[in-house]
């Protein structure tokens, strides 16, 4: 028998992060530690295809319940909402009362969407980062062509008009999206497709403003090529039930999806003794501990990382995150991270994407084969394959509540 005290490590999030820090500490086999994930959701949300949701494909393509990602492994899963992180007392509180105390703590709370002050935008707006918002805004879609029926034309204009704000890569993926789904909504409701407006509004002067100009200028043809309207240069100044007012322009519409504002996890900020950089993102050291917080780990969107904002760094994250907690137990010498650049796989509308890796750059449909393996390879990375192939397979279903849209119960695409 094992005399070594039992060690606990509490896991706050179960998105990339903290799936990646879970399963690769489960593979350690450490002795006597015991590894809790605490998530608000039952489920891990896979956000790089949530654009195919809003278009009428089954959610259960991004939603993989945590239960099956962790079935056999030695890691306790438990749904709560974490209120409080007490540092000094190693404990974390959770919304249901609960207190998980710990002896090593990884955060990988993500991130959530920032209004920016922008008056109306809040209780306007619809936002884009989870499979909730994501059944939301089509459900919207599909209730405004419904309430053409009955409109003037002035009104149908008004109707179905969509404008997306923040053309980073979430607002230019549902952009190509949106510009084939919304003429099947149009087709269904028998609505005349050039009435459809789809805006792209973006503050930077290019779309993409993270990537190289070569690139965001293909993907802008791209857009152009199906249809949406760019505008660069525009700031989203205010927001009513009916209008939207613009730096220099004011617009009628229904629809805005707001993708340009994100902030670091609220409860990052109100932990006391964290340090944090001007986006609020939590400073860490070259092992990803908060500064002055050893065996306590910030980990994804969370972490003021070079590459942050990438589910790729989160899951990068997590790994070097297990992996020196490992170290740290058997008083070991920790590993750096040493960010990589994420690889840019952007969908752009049906059997297109970008993928540029280093100076490589892909477009077209081979682009979109080498993102669809991509995702196929990461449900692979936490499911076993059986279950992996089901999940990715499932985004070929259809499913619609719309009554006009799928008159018959299901159809396969
Ligand atoms: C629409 C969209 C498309 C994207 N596309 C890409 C892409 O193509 N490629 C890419 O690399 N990145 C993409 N991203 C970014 C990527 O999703 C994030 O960078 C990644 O999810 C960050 O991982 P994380 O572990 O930090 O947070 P998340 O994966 O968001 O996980 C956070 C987890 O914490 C849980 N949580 C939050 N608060 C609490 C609490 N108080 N208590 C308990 N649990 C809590 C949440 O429910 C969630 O499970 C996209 C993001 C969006 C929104």
């Amino acid at each position: 028998m094992d005399n070594k005290e039992e060690q606990k490590v509490v896991i706050i999030g179960g998105g990339f992060g903290g799936v990646s820090t879970a399963l690769d500490l489960s593979k350690l086999n450490i002795a006597n530690l015991k590894i809790t994930l605490v998530s608000d959701k039952p489920h891990f949300e896979y956000h790089p295809a949530l654009y195919r949701v809003v278009t009428g494909k089954s959610p259960l393509e991004v939603c993989i319940p945590l239960e099956e990602i962790f079935a056999g492994k030695k890691v306790e899963v438990v749904e709560d909402k974490i209120s409080k992180i007490q540092l000094e007392d190693k404990v974390v509180i959770g919304q249901s009362g609960s207190k998980y105390k710990f002896n090593f703590l990884v955060l990988a709370l993500g991130s959530e969407t920032a209004y920016l002050a922008i008056p109306g935008l809040m209780e306007h707006s619809f936002g884009f980062k989870s499979i909730s918002e994501a059944i939301r805004l089509k459900n919207h879609l599909h209730a405004v062509f419904a309430k053409c029926k009955t409109a003037s034309k002035e009104e149908k204009v008004c109707l179905v008009h969509i404008i997306i704000v923040g053309a980073g890569t979430s607002g230019t993926e549902l952009a190509g999206e949106l510009a084939l789904y919304t003429k099947t909504l149009a087709k269904n409701h028998d609505i005349d497709p050039t009435l459809v407006t789809i805006d792209l509004i973006e503050a930077a002067p290019q779309i993409l403003p993270s990537l190289p100009s070569d690139i965001a200028k293909n993907i802008e043809k791209r857009l152009r090529f199906l249809g949406i309207n760019i505008f660069v240069n525009r700031t989203l100044l205010k927001e009513e039930i009916r209008e939207v007012y613009l730096k220099d322009m004011k617009m009628k519409t229904k629809t805005v999806i707001w993708t340009a504002g994100v902030a670091p996890n609220a409860l990052l900020g109100r932990t006391r003794k964290f340090r944090t950089n001007q986006k609020g993102q939590v400073i860490v050291d070259e092992y990803l501990q908060a500064a002055g917080h050893t065996g306590v780990f910030v980990i994804g969107d969370g972490a003021a990382g070079k590459y942050s904002g990438m589910a790729q760094t989160a899951i990068a994250d997590g790994k070097i995150a297990a992996a020196n907690i490992g170290r740290l137990i058997n008083g070991l010498p920790l590993i750096k991270n040493q960010p990589q650049k994420p690889i840019a796989a952007i969908p752009v509308g049906k059997s297109w994407a970008a993928v540029i890796i280093g100076k490589v750059r892909i477009y077209g449909t081979l682009g979109w084969v080498l993102r669809r393996l991509a995702d196929l390879r990461f449900f692979a990375s936490v499911l076993p394959l059986k279950k992996a192939l089901l999940a990715f397979g499932s985004g070929k279903t259809l499913c619609e509540s719309c009554p006009i849209c799928l008159p018959e119960s299901s159809m396969e695409q």
